[in-house]
């Protein structure tokens, strides 16, 4: 039999879909603006905003989070658009901090106000981030982002070595024409620093600025980054992402390769997105959204959107649609749904 209550519910605080998938981990946008503008990631149209009392408040947030937390959600990343442009973002994220049963909380930042919120960050309870970094080339990197302000994210990423945050995961979107000459440039970092280097095929999602016809997909990345020498893989652990990783011989670091396209990994999908409007989303690569908002909004009590959750969970795809062949696009905006 199919059916989530009775499959799903078996154990209390563990949380399995159809496809027997135990999910414990909550994506948690927590903006939809952006101080960069990326073309892969914003719409053509520029950056629409939606008026403060669209986003979740903070108060909502946590609320929504204890739920998930009890429904066996144990691992957190907050993302957006820019996290850290969000006022009050860093008491908030210690506030998660203090929920008991979350013991994993991450944060993907662009990394633009890295430097001067480090200290910040880590009081916060923070110590895995993910930087977004497409470009060692400032000119490239000011084609890519819009803004001019290389120097300010590396600085940041720097700094944050210095202050052993760990793992440090610098987050690359592969671009066919754009940075696939420097890829391998980018790779070379792992051999001085002890950072994850993770090169990102690039999904269409939204009406973004950027078409690619012909997509630089994982297999060619890897190949080109062979010719720095051979890549040994790394043992899997239990919480490990997507990525497929690798390290050089005496490599201080590592190379990630994540191919939501190429050589999806659906069916080890163990995520839940919350957009910043308060929709979730069980699955990235697909339309399909529960509205969270408007019950936590008209009184529902926790058991109700407890009950929410689980029908949406019910309905997780068990793959997505997108590949190789049949490219499509997802209505949805990246940086209201967080990446
Ligand atoms: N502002 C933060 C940042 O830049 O990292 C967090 C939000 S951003 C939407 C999260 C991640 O999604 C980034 O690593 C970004 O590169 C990735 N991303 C955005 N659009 C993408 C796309 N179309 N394909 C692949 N990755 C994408």
């Amino acid at each position: 039999m199919n059916d989530f209550s009775e499959k799903g519910d078996s154990t209390p605080g563990t949380l399995i879909d159809p496809s027997n998938r135990i999910l414990d981990y909550l994506r948690v946008s927590i903006t939809d603006r952006c101080n960069l503008n990326c073309t892969y990631c914003l719409p053509l149209s520029g950056q629409t905003k939606q008026d403060h009392h669209h986003i979740l408040r903070y108060e909502e947030i946590l609320r929504l989070i204890r739920i998930f937390r009890d429904l066996g959600i144990s691992k957190i990343r907050i993302t957006g658009g820019e996290p850290l442009i969000r006022k009050g973002v860093l008491p908030f994220i210690a506030k998660l901090h203090q929920i008991k049963g979350i013991k994993d909380l991450a944060m993907t930042t662009n990394g633009l106000l890295l430097l001067n919120h480090l200290d910040e960050i880590r009081s916060a309870g923070i110590r895995r981030l993910n930087i977004s970094l497409d470009s060692l080339n400032p000119e490239t990197y000011r084609r890519i982002t819009g803004h001019d302000v290389f120097q300010t994210v590396w600085e940041g990423i720097l700094a944050a070595e210095k202050m052993g945050f760990h793992p440090i995961k610098i987050n690359v979107v592969a671009l066919r024409g754009i940075n696939d000459h420097e890829l391998t440039e980018m790779a070379k970092l792992s051999l001085a620093h002890p950072f994850h280097i993770r090169f990102i095929e690039y999904m269409p999602i939204g009406d973004s600025a950027l078409h690619s016809e012909n997509p630089l997909f994982a297999q060619e990345i890897q190949e080109q980054i062979e010719s720095l020498g051979k890549l040994y893989p790394v043992d899997r652990e239990k919480t490990d992402g997507p990525a497929r990783r690798f390290r050089f011989q005496q490599a201080k670091g590592e190379i990630g390769f994540i191919s939501p396209i190429s050589r999806h990994f659906c069916n080890t999908c163990n995520r839940l997105r919350l957009t910043a409007d308060g929709s979730l989303r069980t699955c990235l690569l697909s339309d399909l959204q529960t509205d969270l908002k408007t019950p936590l909004r008209s009184g529902f009590s926790d058991r109700q959107i407890t009950g929410l959750i689980r029908e949406a969970i019910r309905l997780k795809p068990t793959s997505h649609n997108l590949n190789t062949g049949h490219p499509a696009v997802i209505s949805g905006r990246m940086s209201s749904i967080g990446g």
